[in-house]
């Protein structure tokens, strides 16, 4: 089976649309596909017509951003995109990333780099602010040659994350906000968490206790020894198991494909 649970698109930093995603899903000949953009669901209306025009299946999603100690990642399946409560903290994102890219200019300001903010702007579209946009800005003023040389350069360094330091949910509460909204949650790429086994296993526990229903074993970056261990875990824990790239376009992130096979 072809499919593909985690997909960015325009709504948050990734390179196509909606509908664009929806028809290469369908080129793809994906069974089914889920757009999780960060922090928002502005995209899914737009996919859902696209993807029911071309007679596949699309399943609503969101990857909201959470912190307990380092940055965890929430997906957010078969969410009702028009719920109220979900739609307010949408909005309570955007704006928590419009005051960090806020901070991100005063950062780059104090290294020599002069962001202009409404190019930025220009550059998200429709879209919440975020760190790719930033990339994107840097390497069309020659600051960099490719995006991920903004990020080892400028915007993942440690001063930069104490500079634009940020305020997000807990995982708990992004899990409340995902089931209030008639979905499931799942925890996203574990493999790239920073903390100790020892430490992930006890969030993957402690999650579960709230209800956390599933696990993304399968990640286009996971190494083989990562996806049993976590398959392993997601097994003893009754936890579901998906399957995501993490596409974003070729421009934004070069070494990653649409689509996986399952
Ligand atoms: P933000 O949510 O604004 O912090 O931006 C996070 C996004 O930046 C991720 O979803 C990736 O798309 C991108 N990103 C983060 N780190 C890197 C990196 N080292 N190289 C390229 N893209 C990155
Ligand atoms: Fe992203
Ligand atoms: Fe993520
Ligand atoms: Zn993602």
């Amino acid at each position: 089976m072809k499919l593909d649970l985690h997909i960015h698109t325009t709504a948050s930093d990734g390179q196509y649309t909606p509908s664009e995603i929806a028809a290469k899903a369908a080129q793809l000949g994906l069974s089914v596909f889920a757009i999780t953009d960060h922090d928002t669901v502005a995209g899914i209306a737009e996919g859902r017509r696209a993807a029911e025009k071309l007679g596949i299946f699309m399943l609503s999603g969101i990857e909201i951003s959470t912190f307990d100690k380092e940055e965890i990642h929430m997906l957010g399946y078969g969410i009702e995109e028009t719920n109220a409560r979900l739609l307010f903290w949408c909005r309570a994102f955007a704006a928590e990333r419009e005051g960090r890219g806020r901070k991100m200019c005063d950062y780059l300001a104090g290294l020599g780099i002069s962001v202009d903010w409404d190019e930025i702007l220009e550059i998200a579209g429709e879209a919440n602010i975020s760190r790719p946009h930033f990339a994107a800005y840097l390497q069309r003023h020659g600051y960099v040659r490719e995006r991920k040389e903004a990020f080892q350069k400028y915007l993942d360094t440690p001063e930069f994350h104490r500079a634009t330091d940020r305020t997000l949910p807990t995982p708990e509460e992004a899990i409340d906000l995902i089931h209030q909204a008639g979905g499931r949650a799942v925890l996203a790429h574990p493999g790239l968490l920073k903390m100790s086994d020892e430490n992930q296993e006890r969030l993957i526990r402690r999650c579960r206790e709230h209800g956390l229903d599933g696990l993304e074993c399968y990640y286009g970056k996971h190494t083989k020894e990562q996806t049993s261990y976590y398959l392993g875990l997601a097994k003893e824990l009754g936890l579901m198991v998906t399957a995501g790239s993490d596409f974003h376009g070729e421009k934004v992130k070069p070494d990653v494909k649409l689509g996986m096979e399952r």
